[in-house]
C-alpha cells in the first residue's frame, strides 16, 4: 500500500476511537518578537517559490487571549497566494498549505455546494481534508510531535455538527481519502519530499 495511504488509514483507526486522543494542543499567538523567527522555522518552506506563496504573521490581534483563526489563505486573481499565520502552530501551516494543495489538484478554493439548510458542504469537505491531510503529512515528515490529533478530531467534529445527520469523524475522513491522499502526495512531491 502507498505510504500516504497507510499513514491515513492508521489515524483513521485513532479517530475511531476518540477516547483515546489526546487533548488540542493549547493555542498561542505568535507574539511580536518571535513570529518572524518562527516562520523561519516552518517545514516545506521549499513550497513558497513554486506555489507562490507569500507568508505573513499578526503576533496578536484584538486583544483576545488566543488566536480566533490559526491561520488564514487568500486566493488573489493573479495566481498568487498569501498565508497568513497566527498561532505558533506548524499543524496550522501544514492545513493552510494543503488548501493550496487543493488548488493545485484542479479544486476551486471559492467553490460552494449549499443545501436548502444554508450548509455548505464543500466548505465541511475541504476543511475536513485541510485538517486531516495536515496530519497526515506530518506524519509522513517523520514530525509526529507536530501531529495535533485531537485538534483534529474536535475540529472535524465542530463543522460535522452543522449537518442535519449524524456523522463521525473518522468517517468524513474515510470517504475523504482519496482527495485527501492526493493533495498530501501533490504537497509534499512538490516540496521534493520522498514518500516511498
Ligand atoms: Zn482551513
Amino acid at each position: 500500500m502507498d505510504k500516504i495511504e497507510e499513514v491515513a488509514k492508521n489515524l483513521i483507526k485513532k479517530l475511531e476511537d476518540p477516547d483515546s486522543l489526546p487533548a488540542p494542543f493549547p493555542l498561542q499567538w505568535l507574539g511580536k518578537r518571535s513570529a518572524i523567527p518562527f516562520l523561519h522555522t516552518l517545514p516545506l518552506r521549499s513550497i513558497l517559490t513554486p506555489w507562490n506563496i507569500t507568508l505573513s504573521a499578526q503576533a496578536t490581534y484584538g486583544g483576545l487571549p488566543e488566536p480566533q483563526y490559526r491561520g488564514l489563505t487568500y486566493f488573489y486573481p493573479d495566481n498568487s497566494i498569501e498565508i497568513e499565520m497566527y498561532a505558533r502552530s506548524v499543524n496550522t501551516w501544514i492545513h493552510e498549505l494543503m488548501h493550496v494543495a487543493a488548488t493545485k489538484n484542479g479544486r476551486d478554493p471559492g467553490a460552494k455546494s449549499i443545501d436548502s439548510y444554508g450548509i455548505d458542504h464543500l466548505w465541511i469537505r475541504d476543511e475536513t481534508i485541510a485538517e486531516f491531510g495536515a496530519a497526515i503529512a506530518l506524519t509522513c515528515l517523520n514530525m509526529e510531535e507536530h501531529v495535533d490529533i485531537g485538534r483534529c478530531f474536535h475540529y472535524v467534529r465542530c463543522h460535522l455538527a452543522h449537518l442535519p445527520y449524524p456523522r463521525t469523524v473518522a468517517t468524513k475522513c474515510k470517504s475523504n481519502l482519496p482527495l485527501v491522499c492526493s493533495d498530501v502526495e501533490t504537497l509534499l512531491r512538490t516540496a521534493g519530499v520522498e514518500t516511498c
